[in-house]
C-alpha cells in the first residue's frame, strides 16, 4: 500500500476531507497530538481497529485509546461518567488526560482489548480535534509506532514505522510534550494513575481530592499486574544496552559516565551519552546527545524518544544517560526511562 503524506494544515480542507474519508471507509491514519503521533481508526468498526493492531504488530490484549472533539461524546461511549471524571473533564479537556470508564456496548471489544472498559481522551492539538470532527467518526489511536520502538514525535519517525502500513500520514511537525497522555482509572473506589504522563497525581489530587499510583507502576518484578495492559511490555527499548547513571552529585554521574565511556571505547564498542544541555561539553564521547535542560523538564519528554531511535540509528552498543527526575514531569519521564533502560541504574 502506498501511504500518503501530507501536512496538517487546518485550513487545508481537501487534505482533512481526504483523510476523514479514509477513516470513514476503515482506512488508517497517523495523525499529530500534544502527547505523541496517534495511528487512528474508526474507533466503533472492529476491522478497522483490528487494522491497527495488524499495523503496529500489537498484541490483540493492549487495548487502544478513544480520541473525541466534543465532551458530550463521552455519553455515547460510556455506560457511566462519576462524578469524579466530569470535574476531570472540565479541569484537563482538551488536553493530555485519558480517563477509564465503563464501557458501552458500542465499542467493540477489538477497540478495548476484551475489556468492559474503555479509555478516553480529548486532545487539544488543533489537528488532530479537526480530524475528529470532520470524519465524523471516534477515532481509536495508540502511538503511531511499530510495536517495541519509542513512540513517534515527529511524522518522519511515523514514516519509519508506518511507510507502506497504512493509508496516509499528516505531518504536524514535532509534537510538544513528547511523552504519552496520562491514563486515570475513574471506575474504582479511589482515582487511580496507570501511566503517569504530562499531568501529575498532585495535578489530579487538586481537582477531585484524591488520587493513587496504580501499585505496579511502583513496584516492577514484584509480580504485580499493571492495570493498562500496555503498561506490562518493555517498551521504548533502543537496540544498545541503555543505563541510567544516579547521584545526589552530578560530578560524580559525569565522572562514572566518563569512565564507562573510555572503557567500552577501549573494548571496541560504540557508545552514546544522553545529558542535560547544560552538561554537554563535560563528556568525551563521539556522541552526546542534548536531552534538554532539567530546569523545563518539557524540554526533555519532548526530545526522550527522538533520542533513543538517534541511538538506533547512530548503532550505539552502550548508552548512558543522566537521571531527569526533577520537577512535576520527572516523575513520567523516569517511568519511560526505566523502561527503555530495561531496569538498569548505576549509582555512584
Ligand atoms: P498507546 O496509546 O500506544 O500509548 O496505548 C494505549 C495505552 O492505554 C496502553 O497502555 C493501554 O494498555 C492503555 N489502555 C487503553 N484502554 C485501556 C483500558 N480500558 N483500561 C486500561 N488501560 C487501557
Ligand atoms: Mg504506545
Amino acid at each position: 500500500m502506498e501511504t500518503i503524506l501530507r501536512k496538517a494544515d487546518i485550513n487545508d480542507e481537501e487534505t482533512f476531507a481526504m483523510a476523514g474519508d479514509i477513516l470513514k471507509a476503515g482506512g488508517l491514519v497517523a495523525f499529530p497530538t500534544e502527547t505523541v503521533y496517534g495511528l487512528g481508526g474508526d474507533a466503533l468498526n472492529s476491522e478497522a481497529a483490528g487494522k491497527i493492531y495488524s499495523a503496529k504488530g500489537r498484541p490483540s490484549d493492549n487495548p487502544l485509546i478513544v480520541h473525541i472533539a466534543d465532551t458530550n461524546s463521552v455519553y455515547e461511549l460510556a455506560e457511566y461518567v462519576p462524578e469524579g471524571a466530569k470535574l476531570l473533564m472540565e479541569a484537563f479537556w482538551p488536553g493530555p488526560l485519558t480517563i477509564i470508564f465503563k464501557k458501552k456496548s458500542v465499542v467493540p471489544d477489538t477497540t478495548t482489548g476484551g475489556l468492559n472498559t474503555v479509555a478516553i481522551r480529548m486532545p487539544s492539538h488543533p489537528g488532530a480535534l479537526k480530524l475528529i470532527k470532520d470524519s465524523g467518526v471516534f477515532i481509536a489511536a495508540p502511538s503511531a509506532n511499530l510495536s517495541g520502538r519509542p513512540s513517534p514525535t515527529t511524522a518522519a519517525h511515523v514514516m519509519e514505522d508506518m511507510n507502506g502500513r497504512i493509508d496516509m500520514v499528516l505531518d504536524g511537525g514535532p509534537v510538544g510534550i513528547g511523552i504519552e497522555s496520562t491514563i486515570v482509572d475513574m471506575t474504582g473506589e479511589r482515582p487511580t494513575i496507570l501511566r503517569p504522563g504530562y499531568i501529575s497525581g498532585k495535578m489530579i489530587k487538586d481537582v477531585v481530592g484524591d488520587c493513587i499510583m496504580d501499585p505496579a507502576l511502583e513496584s516492577v518484578g514484584a509480580g504485580i499486574r499493571p492495570k493498562a495492559p500496555g503498561m506490562k511490555y518493555t517498551h521504548y527499548a533502543p537496540k544498545g544496552e541503555l543505563s541510567i547513571v544516579e547521584s545526589d552529585d552530578i560530578e560524580k554521574v559525569i565522572n562514572k559516565i566518563n569512565e564507562l565511556v573510555q572503557e567500552k571505547k577501549e573494548q571496541g564498542f560504540k557508545t552514546a551519552v544522553i545529558c542535560d544541555t547544560e552538561n554537554v561539553a563535560r563528556y568525551n564521547c563521539q556522541h552526546v546527545l542534548d536531552a534538554g535542560s532539567r530546569k523545563n523538564e518539557i524540554t526533555v519528554s519532548a526530545a526522550l524518544y527522538s533520542l533513543l531511535r538517534t541511538c538506533d540509528d547512530i548503532g550505539a552498543d552502550y548508552i548512558y544517560t543522566e537521571s531527569f527526575a526533577e520537577g512535576d514531569m520527572g516523575y513520567a519521564i523516569m517511568n519511560r526511562l526505566i523502561k527503555a533502560a530495561g531496569h538498569r541504574i548505576i549509582e555512584v
